[in-house]
């Protein structure tokens, strides 16, 4: 089976699981998940599952990158903070529904390969930083969007501060290894309102930036 067959057979997978949002089936259809993962992986780059990256990280369910950036509601001229690059695979997503996406990693190297992805697909409205995540990036706040991409047991204050006023993030919470589920959290005039979305399993928002290369 060619990887068309197979991106095209996860697409009608998506879309009978629910996600029914012709933007996001066709932004999941427009980025090259092979090019994301570990080569040893790229006959399951089409899977609904998570995948190993290095330093221990996983490449999100394609299930749950549709979801989130489904609950996001993202519209063209938006600017999404990201939380958690990884192998960049949720920030290429990202980019082709919005205007600007900006990621931030703890692990340098991940973040290189992900900066050269972006650059091979021509990904150019992508930027990065190396960091903590829990501190957000604050010269760029406020942001439209914000989406964490690992479980924090409670959402970092930080975040909270530069989300815009009208804006949305999207964040699994729970303890790491046990029941986690994503939040909705939408902030107005009057202060921030949350709802629970979805059970799920991510690795830990880890204090600090890694400092290993
Ligand atoms: N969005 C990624 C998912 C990667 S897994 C993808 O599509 O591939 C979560 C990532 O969050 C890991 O790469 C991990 O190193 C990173 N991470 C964990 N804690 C962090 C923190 N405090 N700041 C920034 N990144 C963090």
């Amino acid at each position: 089976m060619t990887d068309d067959t197979r991106k095209i057979r996860l697409i009608m997978e998506l879309r009978q699981s629910g996600i029914t949002d012709t933007g996001v089936l066709s932004a999941l259809e427009r980025i090259p998940r092979e090019e994301f993962v570990l080569s040893n992986f790229s006959d399951q780059a089409y899977e609904n599952t998570a995948l190993p990256i290095e330093q221990g990280q996983t490449i999100s369910q394609p299930y749950v990158v549709a979801f989130m950036t489904r609950a996001l509601e993202l519209g063209p001229r938006m600017r999404v903070l990201e939380i958690g690059t990884g192998s960049g695979y949720q920030a290429a997503v990202l980019s082709k529904l919005c205007r600007r996406v900006y990621t931030v990693e703890r692990y340098r190297s991940l973040l290189r390969q992900a900066e050269e992805r972006f650059w091979k697909l021509g990904l150019h409205n992508i930027v990065t930083k190396f960091g903590d995540g829990h501190r957000g990036w604050p010269e760029q706040a406020p942001f439209e969007r914000i989406v964490v991409t690992a479980a924090a047991p409670e959402v970092p204050e930080a975040l909270k501060e530069q989300l815009a006023v009208g804006g949305v993030m999207v964040i699994p919470v729970g303890q790491s290894g046990a029941n986690q589920d994503i939040i909705r959290i939408c902030r107005s005039e009057e202060g921030y309102s949350s709802d629970r979305l979805l059970p799920v399993r991510f690795v830990p928002l880890v204090e600090g930036v890694a400092e290993t290369i």
